[in-house]
């Protein structure tokens, strides 16, 4: 069964999820304004799957029940469907120009599908089995799952069992006959507050010593023991401030990161997905960062359609649309997103088919896409404030605009000044002036600028991990040959 976004929102208040923010326990938090715009937007993955103009990009048809579902919650089944993925983000994106946070979901089902069917293979586990399980459920029910993989991993310099804090690293504490306790965190946790569900994932390959820590496995998000503090964003504080319309920048929609806790938190065996099989670790994690880098070449050029688009307006508004420098730099904006686009449908197109039958992105072209989104978006940003001009960051607060307090000699008010001296063409209001900055600020330095800069940078993981995943895949020695047979070379 579909949910409606409102039907998702109201299924929200039936959870328990334990939510911190600010040193406080937030009891309402569906509610609460600072975190609402990224339930809003999560809201919009729903509601666009009703849109019958959308159904094609946002629902399929389940390879396990036959059933049609959000897309968000399907396995690939062909290198179309990881390219209406990407589509299906890229729109998405245009809609909410924010994170809408479910795709670490569909990444880690698709990444703990086909790993756990080798896992099953080699050591006769039953890990599959419980994996389909459990997506039949989601899938049945329409759910959100965070899909968590990152832990704070301490000093980078030392595997999980040789950190001094244990937890630093979330690990097995104790097996039971009926299942498992786990203790640790998992950081930075994209749209986990509003998701129904976690799946949790190890964050890098583990060795024998670490077996405890090559664990994988589902749980609610109101579990007994597991628990959410809230990440705070760049001028988050405006939304709970009394004029908040225009000053917000993004009024509806928003993203999400929090530190997931997990104070000993009980695990049934049928919702564990790999308990110490510490050889297939590297397999997940390849797997899921691979989708979400993938992912990456869609959800970001829909923001960056829309920033592009912003910048377009703001140029009209300033009068500066005819200047040749300024068509320049929005073909440059426009070859920069797209080129993050094309990496996206590549490394898509290439996909291949895994052996349990789901369909697995290109890594190299995938990994090639994150790395260009670690740098391009910053681009377009910078392109974006240098159309906007200084104004974007220089503007009186919307209170201002509003207030009527009198402060000239002929009892004009604050208002009225500000009205006044940042009118700029008669293609618009002084308004939508100040509305068009306010996002383009909220997209380069407010809270939408953590899922579009500086997750563009870390999500996904950092520049680095693409570096050793395309030395890995970029096979240099049948470059050589190639160079050498050319050459003349024969040894
Ligand atoms: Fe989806 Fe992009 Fe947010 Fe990742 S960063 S959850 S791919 S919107
Ligand atoms: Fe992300």
């Amino acid at each position: 069964m579909l949910m409606t976004g409102d039907q998702y929102i109201e299924s929200l208040r039936k959870l328990k999820t334990r939510v911190y923010m600010f040193g406080k326990q937030v009891e309402n938090w569906v509610d609460n304004p600072i975190i609402r715009p990224s339930i809003n937007s999560v809201a919009a993955t729903y509601d666009l799957a009703q849109d019958p103009q959308y159904k094609d990009l946002m629902t399929a048809k389940s390879n396990l029940t036959g059933e049609t579902v959000n897309r968000f919650a399907h396995l690939h089944q062909s290198p179309e469907d990881l390219k209406k993925k990407v589509k299906m983000q890229r729109l998405l994106g245009q809609k909410t120009a924010s994170c809408f946070q479910r795709c670490v979901g569909m990444d880690a089902f698709n990444a703990v599908y086909s790993t756990t069917f080798e896992t099953d293979k080699k050591f006769g586990t039953n890990y599959h089995k419980n994996f389909v399980n459990y997506l039949k459920y989601i899938q049945e029910n329409d759910l959100v799952v965070d899909g968590a993989m990152t832990d704070p991993k301490g000093d980078r310099g030392l595997m999980p069992s040789k950190q001094r804090d244990k937890d630093l690293f979330l690990r097995i504490v104790e097996k039971r006959d009926d299942g498992i306790v786990v203790r640790g965190s998992k950081a930075h946790q994209t749209g986990s507050i509003n998701s129904h569900e976690h799946i949790i994932m190890p964050t890098i390959t583990m060795t024998e010593d670490d077996k405890d820590y090559a664990v994988s496995f589902a749980c609610p998000s109101d579990a007994e023991g597991l628990f959410m503090i809230y990440g705070r964003q760049s001028c988050d504080t405006r939304k709970t401030e009394e004029f908040n319309q225009i000053d917000v920048g993004n009024k509806k929609f928003g993203g999400q990161e929090a530190l997931v806790v997990f104070d000993d938190v009980f695990i049934p065996n049928d919702r564990i997905f790999l308990c110490g099989e510490y050889e297939f670790s590297g397999m997940m994690v390849e797997r899921f960062a691979g989708y979400h880098r993938q992912s990456y070449g869609g959800c970001k050029v829909g923001v960056g359609d829309v920033l592009i688009g912003a910048a377009a307006v703001i140029a009209e508004y300033n009068g500066a649309a005819k200047a040749s420098h300024i068509k320049d730099k929005l073909i440059e904006m426009t070859h920069l997103n797209e080129t993050l686009y094309c990496c996206g449908i590549a490394c898509s197109t290439e996909g291949w088919a895994t052996e349990s039958g789901n369909y697995m992105v290109d890594l190299l072209l995938a990994n090639v896409c994150k790395q260009n989104v670690t740098r391009l978006p910053y681009e377009i940003t910078r392109l974006a404030e240098d159309i906007a001009g200084g104004l974007m960051v220089t503007m009186p607060a919307e209170s201002d605009f509003k207030s009527d307090l009198k402060v000239t000699k002929d009892g004009q008010t604050i208002g009225d000044m500000c009205q006044k001296y940042f009118a700029a063409s008669p293609a618009c209001t002084t308004e939508e002036r100040q509305r068009m900055l306010r996002l383009i600020e909220n997209m380069c330095l407010g809270t939408a600028a953590v899922g579009y800069r500086t997750e563009s940078m870390h999500g996904a993981g950092s520049p680095q991990a693409q570096r050793i995943m395309i030395s890995r895949q970029g096979n240099i020695a049948a470059k050589k040959e190639l160079a050498k047979k050319i050459a003349g070379i024969e040894s």
